[in-house]
C-alpha cells in the first residue's frame, strides 16, 4: 500500500518528540501536528446528533462565540426506529459535511454498542437491542459521514452497555456471545463502512481496560480483523502506559489539561528512553494516524469542502424525523385528528421543553429546536387555539449544562445510578397545583394531547436511570387524564422503554418520541394530524417490567464492580421469545394509519445467496410504508439458541391499493432454518 509506505517514510523522519506529540491530546480534542513535515494537528469533535460546540483548548469552558451553531439530527435510536439504511446514509451525510464544515477531521459518532437494558444512561445514542439492526444502519451512517474527508469514529469498543461507574466496572461476557452479539456492529462498522477511527469504551472486559487491551485491540481488532485504522481512546480511558502502549491503541484522549503527563506523552517518552519500551510500537501507532490524515486528504490533494446549517440539512432533519415517530397504539382509528378541530391542548413539560443541549458529550448548540407544542402551532395555524398546561415539571436542580462535568466525570468510578428525588410536602403542593390546572384545562378542549417523558436530566451520559418509573409524578397525572379524558392522545419521550403499567390499558393512542431533532416538534404534529403517516418500528424491546429484560432477570446489571452477562445470547426480543415473556410493546413493533397484507412467501436462492420473498399490499386507504422483517428460526439449534433472530428487513412505500413484490436479502444463516415475515417479532404473518 503506498500510504503505509509512505506514513513509514514520514515518520522515520520524525523525532521522538513529534511522535509523542501525534499520539496523545495536546488540547482537549486535538493533537499535535509536525509543522516542518507538513502534518497538520487531526481534529476531532462529538457526537452524534450534530457537531458539538467549541471548547478552550485547554478548559472544558464554551468559547461560546455564534458561529457553532449547528443541525441538530434526530439521536441513533431514533434513526434505528426508521430502519432505512438510505436515510442512516444521508443523516451521516449530514453530520460529515457539517463536521467539515466546522473544521474538524475526526466525528466520535456513532455509538453502537447494544442497548442491553433500558436502563442505561447513553441508550439513546445507540441504535438497537440487535446487532444485525445496529450494523444495517450504522454501516450506511458511517459512509455518509465519510463523503466529506472527514472519519467516522464508532464507539465503544466493546460492551459498554452501563454508565453506573463506568470508569471501573467490568463486564464479564462469554466469546460466542461477544462475537453473536456485541462485536458484529464494530466488525460490519470497519470492513463493509471502512470505517476510519475506532474508541475504546471506559469500561473493562473480562479484567482489561478496554482503551489498553491487549486482547480486544491487539489480538481481535488488529491482528484478526486486520484494521489499520485509527483506534482512540474514550477520553480519560487509559490508565497504564505500558498497556496502553503495547496495545492496538493510536492515540489517547482525555478529559484534564495535564497534556504532557497522559499516559502517551512524557511516561511513554521516558520508557522508550530507557528502553522499556520499543519506539517501533510508537512508530506504528503515528503510522496509522498518518494514514488516516492522508485518506482523509489532510496531507495533500484537495480536501471537500463541507457547509453546516444548510436548508438541505434541516429537511434531512425533518425526513428523519418523521421516520422515527412510532405508532404504539391506535385504537379504534383514533389517530390521526382532524386538523379542523378548534382548540387543542398540549399538556407536559416535554411539550415545550428544549432537548439538543443536554445528554453529556452528546450535547449540541442546535440552530433551533421545533418542541412539540411549536410543531401543532406552526401546522394548524391561526385557525385552532392551541392551549399550554405544563402538567408536572422538572424538581431536580438542573444545572443546566455545567460545562466542567466532564472534567469532573473521573471522580469516583465516573458514573452513578440517578437518586430517586425524595417526594416532600412542599413537591407534592407544586405537583398536585399543576396536575389540577391540566386537568381543569382537559376538560375545556375539544382534543387533548399530553407530551411527557423523559428528558436528558435521565438519559444522559455517566448516569443510569435507577427504575424504568416514569419521573415527576406523571403516572398519576397520566391515569387521572385519562379517566376524565380518555380520548387523550399520550406522547412519550425517551431514549428507552419506561413503565406504563398505570396507563396503557386506558389509553387509546400512544406515540413514541425519541430525541427526535430540530425539526422533531413538526414531524410529530404531522403525525398526529395525519399528514405523516407513521411508519417507525420499536429497534428495541419495550418491556413491561424490569424484570422482564434478560440483562436483569438472568443477568446482572448496575453492579459497581463487574456484570456477569449470564443471559448470554439471549438479549431484548432473543430472551422475550424463546422464554415467552411477554413484551408491553414487541421488537419491530409500530403501527400505520393504513393496513398491510403480506402474502406468498418463499424462498430462492441466486448464486450462493438466499433470499425471502413475499407480496406485500396496502390494503388500507392512505398511503404509507411498511418494514418486513424476516427473523429466522433455526429448526434443530444444537445448542440451546434464540427461537428466532432478525436476519433481513426492507421498508416499502405502498399507495392505497399497490402491491409489490418484496425481495429480502436473508444473511447470517448458520442451518436449515425456518423463514418468518413480520410486522414485529411477535407479529409474524408468514412462513417460509
Ligand atoms: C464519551 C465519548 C465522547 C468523549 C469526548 C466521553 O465522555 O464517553 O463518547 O466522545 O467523552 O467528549
Amino acid at each position: 500500500m503506498i500510504e503505509k509506505q509512505r506514513a513509514k517514510e514520514l515518520v522515520a523522519q520524525m523525532t521522538l518528540d513529534e511522535k509523542i506529540g501525534m499520539i496523545h491530546g495536546d488540547q482537549l480534542f486535538q493533537t499535535k501536528g509536525v509543522e516542518r513535515l507538513g502534518i497538520p494537528p487531526l481534529r476531532l469533535m462529538d457526537g452524534p446528533m450534530g457537531v458539538r460546540s467549541e471548547f478552550e483548548p485547554d478548559a472544558w469552558k464554551a468559547v461560546g462565540f455564534s458561529d457553532d451553531y449547528v443541525t441538530y439530527l434526530p439521536c441513533m435510536a431514533a434513526l434505528a426506529s426508521s430502519w432505512n439504511r438510505e436515510l442512516a446514509y444521508c443523516v451521516g451525510d449530514v453530520l460529515g459535511e457539517e463536521a467539515r464544515g466546522r473544521g474538524k477531521d475526526v466525528i466520535l459518532a456513532p455509538g453502537v454498542n447494544i442497548k442491553r437494558s433500558p436502563l442505561c444512561g447513553r441508550n439513546f445514542e445507540y441504535f438497537s437491542e440487535d446487532p444485525y439492526l445496529t450494523k444495517e444502519l450504522a454501516v450506511p451512517y458511517i459512509k455518509g459521514v465519510q463523503n466529506w474527508d472527514v472519519s467516522a469514529c464508532v464507539k465503544h469498543f466493546a460492551a459498554n452497555n452501563q454508565e453506573m461507574n463506568r470508569f471501573v466496572v467490568g463486564a464479564e461476557i462469554e466469546d460466542a456471545v461477544l462475537r453473536e452479539i456485541y462485536f458484529p456492529a464494530f466488525y460490519a462498522a470497519i470492513t463493509e463502512g471502512e470505517c476510519g477511527a475506532v474508541m475504546g469504551a471506559y469500561t473493562k472486559l473480562r479484567g482489561e481496560f478496554c482503551c489498553q487491551s491487549q486482547t480486544l485491540l491487539s489480538d481481535i481488532l488488529r491482528k484478526e480483523w486486520g484494521y489499520e485504522g485509527m483506534v482512540v481512546s474514550d477520553w480519560g480511558g487509559v490508565h497504564d502506559t505500558d498497556a496502553a502502549a503495547k496495545s492496538g491503541l493510536d492515540l489517547e484522549m482525555s478529559v484534564t489539561n495535564d497534556f504532557d503527563h497522559y499516559c502517551m506523552a512524557e511516561p511513554l517518552k521516558e520508557k522508550i528512553r530507557n528502553g522499556e519500551i520499543s519506539e517501533s510500537l510508537i512508530d506504528e501507532k503515528a503510522e496509522h494516524i498518518l494514514m488516516l490524515m492522508m485518506r482523509l486528504h489532510m496531507l495533500d490533494g484537495e480536501r471537500k469542502a463541507g457547509r453546516y446549517n444548510t436548508p438541505e440539512h434541516r429537511m434531512t432533519a425533518l425526513k428523519a424525523a418523521r421516520e422515527s415517530v412510532v405508532l404504539l397504539k391506535n385504537e379504534a382509528g383514533r389517530l390521526p385528528l382532524s386538523k379542523k378541530c378548534k382548540r387543542v391542548l398540549l399538556i407536559g413539560d416535554n411539550a415545550e421543553s428544549i432537548h439538543s443541549n443536554g445528554g453529556g458529550s452528546a450535547e449540541i448548540k442546535a440552530l433551533y429546536e421545533i418542541t412539540p407544542l411549536m410543531g401543532v402551532k406552526m401546522l394548524l395555524g391561526g385557525n385552532t387555539e392551541v392551549g399550554f398546561a405544563r402538567g408536572y415539571c422538572r424538581e431536580e436542580d438542573i444545572v443546566e449544562s455545567e460545562m466542567n462535568w466532564q472534567e469532573k466525570s473521573m471522580e469516583n468510578g465516573g458514573g452513578v445510578t440517578a437518586s430517586v428525588i425524595e417526594v416532600t410536602e412542599e413537591l407534592e403542593a407544586n405537583r398536585r397545583m399543576l396536575r389540577e390546572e391540566a386537568l381543569r384545562m382537559a376538560q375545556e378542549y375539544d382534543e387533548v394531547i399530553f407530551v411527557g417523558g423523559l428528558n436528558h436530566n435521565h438519559d444522559v451520559e455517566g448516569q443510569d436511570r435507577a427504575s424504568m418509573r416514569l419521573p415527576y409524578g406523571q403516572d398519576q397525572l397520566i391515569t387521572e387524564l385519562l379517566q376524565i379524558r380518555p380520548d387523550a392522545v399520550i406522547v412519550m419521550m425517551g431514549g428507552s422503554c419506561v413503565d406504563m403499567e398505570n396507563w396503557v390499558d386506558k389509553a387509546d393512542s400512544l406515540l413514541w418520541y425519541w430525541y427526535s431533532g430540530m425539526e422533531g416538534g413538526l414531524a410529530l404534529a404531522e403525525t398526529i394530524f395525519g399528514d405523516v403517516n407513521p411508519s417507525g418500528k420499536l429497534p428495541e424491546t419495550f418491556y413491561k417490567k424490569l424484570e422482564d429484560c434478560s440483562a436483569h432477570c438472568l443477568g446482572e446489571f448496575g453492579k459497581e464492580d463487574c456484570n456477569a452477562y449470564k443471559e448470554g445470547l439471549f438479549v431484548g426480543y432473543r430472551y422475550n421469545d424463546t422464554f415467552e415473556v411477554e413484551p408491553r410493546f414487541a421488537f419491530g413493533h409500530g403501527l400505520s394509519y393504513t393496513e398491510f397484507q403480506y402474502e406468498e412467501p418463499f424462498v430462492r436462492q441466486e448464486e450462493n445467496q438466499w433470499y425471502a420473498l413475499c407480496q406485500v399490499s396496502n390494503v388500507g386507504t392512505q398511503a404509507g410504508a411498511e418494514v418486513v422483517q424476516i427473523y429466522l428460526a433455526e429448526k434443530e439449534a444444537k445448542e440451546k439458541r434464540p427461537v428466532q433472530e432478525l436476519k433481513g428487513f426492507e421498508k416499502v412505500w405502498l399507495k392505497p391499493g399497490e402491491q409489490v413484490q418484496v425481495k429480502i436479502k436473508i444473511e447470517g444463516y448458520r442451518e436449515e432454518c425456518e423463514v418468518r415475515f413480520g410486522a414485529s417479532s411477535r407479529d409474524i404473518r408468514l412462513q417460509a
